[in-house]
């Protein structure tokens, strides 16, 4: 039991596990630049993920804007305003325009309903979050795609681990894009990857992530620097170890909230798609403030003067960010703006005690009037 509760606590393995796992890099002096634990990364995530086809990247988001980039689009990608920064991002600085479409109100990813209607002749792609980790409706959005032609990119930030009717969730769209921030449930400290099945997207994925070189002699495209370093490589492989007794610490945790929650008026906890797993990344409650008395900004104050930290995840809608200058509508997403109004993430973290989650639950219940 702790005083101070962090909404997330990166999971570290054990110092010596690390070092062991680095040391053959002061033999080799090789840093970056795909490297021995590199290469052993991403073969291991190849397996753990089932997928075709991956490339790592130093981050989540460079692998969504490059994969975006790799993939030559041009014109609208509709997508959901319901997310982190970086979805939407992806596609400004890759010259797109966003088409921010609704999310549904039982899982708030992508609401498949309403994707048609936004459809015109400058459609490229779809590009819908798993978010929470919860799996979109993808056997729509792929009929939705093939009728259309259009692109699909998954922001699967949250969904490392998953599955859908026994699938990996990483086998879905023309990519899947993953992020293993020091925040997420698998980390590198920073990094991400990208699972694809064209080999010729995973070759220029290669060149983008290294300046757009080719060989010695030829620079093909205009790339960027997003590799993963060998450090970075080396903590993914020993997390990648525990990362089951990880995600079933994860599930006590959920386990616990859901039990002191579940049947408090005016709380709605995640609900995922049926035959799907969860990774418990997130643990997201949305305040009814007509039936729990108090709304989400006073329960975020309410627990941080008690020393407990919660994240307004996701709010603002990226739609109505500042950097944005009211470009863009949300009369249309009345549900994302709803939900990102009244929602709140709670603490949730492999270490985090059981008493601690009690302690949580009962300053929660504690705002109700
Ligand atoms: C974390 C996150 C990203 C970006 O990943 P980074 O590794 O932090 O660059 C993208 N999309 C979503 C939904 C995320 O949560």
């Amino acid at each position: 039991m702790s005083d101070k509760i962090t909404v997330t606590r990166p999971s570290m393995p054990q110092m010596s596990e690390y070092i062991e796992e680095i040391s053959d890099l002061w033999e080799s002096h090789w840093l970056t630049n795909m490297g021995i634990k590199h290469k052993m990364l991403q073969d291991k995530l190849q397996e753990y993920l089932d997928v075709a086809a991956i490339e790592l990247f130093t981050n989540g988001h460079m692998a969504l804007e490059l994969t975006l980039q790799a993939l030559a689009l041009k014109g609208e990608v509709i997508t959901t305003p319901f997310t982190f920064a970086s979805t939407t991002h992806a596609i400004i600085r890759n010259g797109l325009q966003p088409v921010f479409c609704d999310i549904n109100d039982r899982d708030y990813t992508i609401d498949v309903s309403k994707i048609e209607g936004l459809i015109t002749d400058r459609t490229c792609a779809i590009l819908p979050v798993h978010v929470y980790g919860n799996v979109c409706d993808v056997e729509e959005i792929e009929r939705i795609a093939k009728r259309h032609h259009l692109k699909v990119i998954y922001d699967a930030a949250h969904a490392f681990g998953v599955h859908y009717k026994g699938k990996s969730i990483a086998q879905f769209g023309d990519a899947s894009c993953f992020s293993f921030h020091a925040t997420k449930m698998f980390n590198t400290i920073e990094g991400g990857a990208c699972c694809y099945r064209d080999e010729a997207l995973g070759r220029t994925l290669y060149q983008l992530k290294n300046f757009g070189i080719r060989d010695e002699d030829t620079v093909e495209g205009v790339g960027a620097n997003a590799k993963m370093n060998e450090f970075c490589a080396a903590m993914g492989l020993c997390n990648l170890r525990h990362v089951e007794e990880e995600r079933n610490k994860r599930k006590k945790v959920v386990e616990r909230y859901c039990e002191h929650l579940q049947n408090v008026e005016g709380l709605r906890l995640n609900q995922r798609r049926s035959e799907t797993d969860s990774n418990y990344a997130y643990f997201p409650v949305v305040f009814d403030k007509d039936r729990f008395g108090a709304d989400r900004d006073e329960v975020k104050e309410a627990l941080a003067r008690e020393d407990i930290g919660v994240r307004k995840y996701f709010y603002p809608l990226t739609s109505t960010f500042e950097c944005f200058h009211g470009k863009y509508r949300t009369d249309n997403t009345p549900v994302a703006v709803k939900v990102s109004e009244n929602v709140l993430t709670l603490p949730l973290y492999a270490d985090l005690a059981l008493e601690d989650v009690d302690r949580i639950c009962q300053a929660v219940i504690k705002c109700k009037r």
